[in-house]
């Protein structure tokens, strides 16, 4: 069965499943899709990967659009995109390694170099005393052996570490930023044109992605989302971005590729996701 083939019997399926007389946005014929196991099944058989997945779906959705099957075939064959763009996130201080002991807790014994016993304090270490009524006599508290387990560490050698009070993480000194990763697959080079028209406006070249995305809704597919994918120091941050308070929730375009350009099989497949199949 070739993707024409398939992408009409999809759109059949939908047809026949949905709800309402509203045309289906991308997500919803995707997971719909790929909730029905037999029609997975065929998907997966007849075509070679990822990209291929979401050419079909697109071409579901122009075909619903009102395009014929040559355009809805052109249009997912040769523009659709992918962008990775990245949400300035939540900033806080994180939790390291305590330095002191290596982020184990514990550090040596000071008061017996790690030895686990002490020089006797009952007799200074002798063991014992002579006087000259009795001669030598044993001393009682450590019973002539001149040293007893170190009361510090109880003979364990190794005490809580006092910098992070045995817990091994401490907070960091400095506050970091994050940044979250989303990765999209968009219809048309016009969003592109948008988005980097947005950049160049802005000073720190961060924009309101969602301003963009929002006007082709329907035909923008959210692949994933990553949260905390990578984080600097406030200060770093700020050297870059600017005022952390005026650059919070905005996003930065991190690369865009078209799809004829960038295999997504790599990165995405088609998984279980609670009780739908969907790309992750
Ligand atoms: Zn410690
Ligand atoms: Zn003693
Ligand atoms: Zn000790």
């Amino acid at each position: 069965m070739d993707i024409e083939q398939l992408a009409l019997l999809v759109k059949k399926y939908i047809e026949v499943s949905k709800k309402t007389e509203l045309k289906p946005g991308i997500s919803y014929i995707l997971e719909r899709s790929l909730k029905i196991d037999a029609l997975r099944t065929l998907i997966q058989k007849e075509l070679k990967g990822t990209n291929d997945y979401l050419r079909l779906f697109y071409m579901v959705f122009f075909l619903f659009e009102g395009d014929s099957m040559e355009v809805a075939k052109y249009k997912a064959f040769n523009e659709l995109y992918y962008l990775i763009l990245q949400e300035v996130g939540d900033k806080e201080y994180i939790e390291m390694d305590c330095d002191y002991c290596g982020g184990t807790g514990r550090i040596e014994c000071d008061e017996c170099d790690s030895y686990g016993f002490a020089d006797c304090s009952g007799c200074d270490g002798a063991g014992g005393f002579t006087n000259y009524a009795d001669g030598y006599e044993d001393c009682e508290e450590c019973e002539g052996q001149g040293e007893k387990v170190c009361d510090y560490c109880d003979g364990q050698n190794e005490v809580e570490c006092s910098e992070c009070e045995g817990s091994g993480v401490i907070e960091s000194e400095d506050e970091y930023v994050f940044l979250n990763n989303e990765y999209w697959v968009f219809y048309g080079d016009e969003v592109s044109d948008e988005l980097s028209n947005a950049t160049n406006k802005s000073n720190n070249e961060l924009i309101d992605a969602y301003d963009i995305l929002d006007k082709i809704r329907g035909s923008v597919y959210l692949l994933k989302t990553e949260s905390e994918s990578v984080k600097l120091t406030l200060y770093d941050f700020e050297a870059e971005f600017g005022d952390y308070y005026d650059a919070q929730g905005k996003y930065s375009v991190n690369s865009e590729y078209n799809l004829n350009d960038f295999d997504l099989s790599k990165s995405f497949n088609i998984s279980k996701f609670s009780n739908s199949y969907v790309i992750r």
